[in-house]
């Protein structure tokens, strides 16, 4: 059910989207790279309007978000698509999609659906939802008006009006930060590391914030980029949460997943800016430790949660936990 879609200016007989930094320009009956926004009868249509891929009540810490809610239930629901080209995709099946694949699901269907479910929080997730601005905006506008809470997990690569807009119908975001090389962010990737960088901040104005690096052997795995990478969050706040996902072979990358010892390496190098560093996509224990007393906040085991804390602090030394707990 395609729909007009915002930020789109006309360029002569063509259309220009600004939505994200690839800025397509598009004649009559074409679609950018996306995959989802197209050029017709002179205007921009949301071609996937509303065409859910993927449905399924997730646990909150598998965004990953393990300092927003941690325990409880996030209907998570995922559309075709993506902005990007990354050569690892984990989720090319979806991304690569067509726009009509799917289901249509109405923004209210989908909030009856979290409800039923005994959710508290819708996220949009699975390949790359921002490209489906229109419907992310009429469902975390109805979400809100109920008492569920949104959050986005996103590549982030999106222009700053749309990116503010959306980001203040959130409540929580996890972000990649796929690389500290611009010129890997624009060849490889497809994307855009300023524009990238500009949303984290302009997240953090607006919602609780974590971060993904997906450590690619041979790509991004080098101590010195994580630890520029680290070094950066941390001139945020040394209290944003950062996930370090280990990289399986998928999509046109067959070279071997990443290493225990390299994850292990890594994350003692961004623990040294970072107070919460955790290590995803090996099945290794992370649980929150206070950053003073070491004391364990927040036990997790495959995706089970036990909190230790009093009143959102420390139980020990009573630092204030850094997060969205209810
Ligand atoms: S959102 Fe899609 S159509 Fe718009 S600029 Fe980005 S890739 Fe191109």
């Amino acid at each position: 059910m395609p729909q007009t879609a915002k930020w789109w200016i006309n360029k002569g007989d063509k259309i220009e989207c600004l939505l994200c930094p690839r800025l397509c320009v598009l004649s009559l009956g074409e679609t950018g790279f996306c995959g989802i926004r197209k050029h017709e009868s002179g205007e921009l249509s949301a071609s996937g309007y509303g065409m859910v891929t993927a449905e399924s009540p997730d646990p909150i810490e598998k965004k990953p978000l393990y300092h927003f809610y941690p325990g409880a239930i996030a209907w998570s629901v995922g559309f075709a698509g993506c902005n990007l080209h990354c050569p690892f995709c984990q989720n090319h099946n979806i991304a690569r999609a067509k726009p009509d694949s799917g289901r249509f699901t109405s923004p209210s269907k989908v909030i009856d659906d979290a409800i039923s479910s005994g959710a508290e929080i819708i996220a949009y997730t699975y390949s790359e939802p921002t490209i489906h601005f229109e419907y992310l905006m009429d469902c975390a506008y109805r979400a809100s008006s109920v008492g569920l809470k949104n959050v986005l997990v996103t590549n982030g690569n999106l222009n700053s009006k749309p990116g503010l807009e959306l980001l203040s119908k959130m409540d929580g975001v996890n972000i990649d930060l796929k690389s500290w090389d611009s010129d890997y962010y624009k060849k490889t990737l497809g994307g855009n590391l300023k524009a990238v960088k500009h949303f984290i901040e302009t997240a953090l104005e607006h919602c609780w914030v974590e971060i993904t690096t997906l450590v690619v052997p041979g790509d991004n795995d080098g101590e010195d980029e994580i630890e520029s990478i680290s070094e950066w969050i941390a001139s945020l706040s040394n209290d944003i949460p950062f996930h370090l996902s280990a990289y399986h072979p998928a999509y046109k990358y067959s070279r071997p997943a990443t290493s225990t010892n390299k994850m292990k390496q890594v994350y003692d190098v961004a623990s040294k800016k970072l107070h919460f560093v955790y290590i995803g996509n090996l099945g290794i224990a992370n649980n929150t430790h206070c950053p003073d007393c070491k004391r364990t906040l927040i036990s997790r085991s495959a995706y089970s949660v036990q909190m230790a804390m009093r009143d959102k602090n420390c139980p020990r030394c009573g630092l204030k936990v850094p997060g969205v707990f209810k």
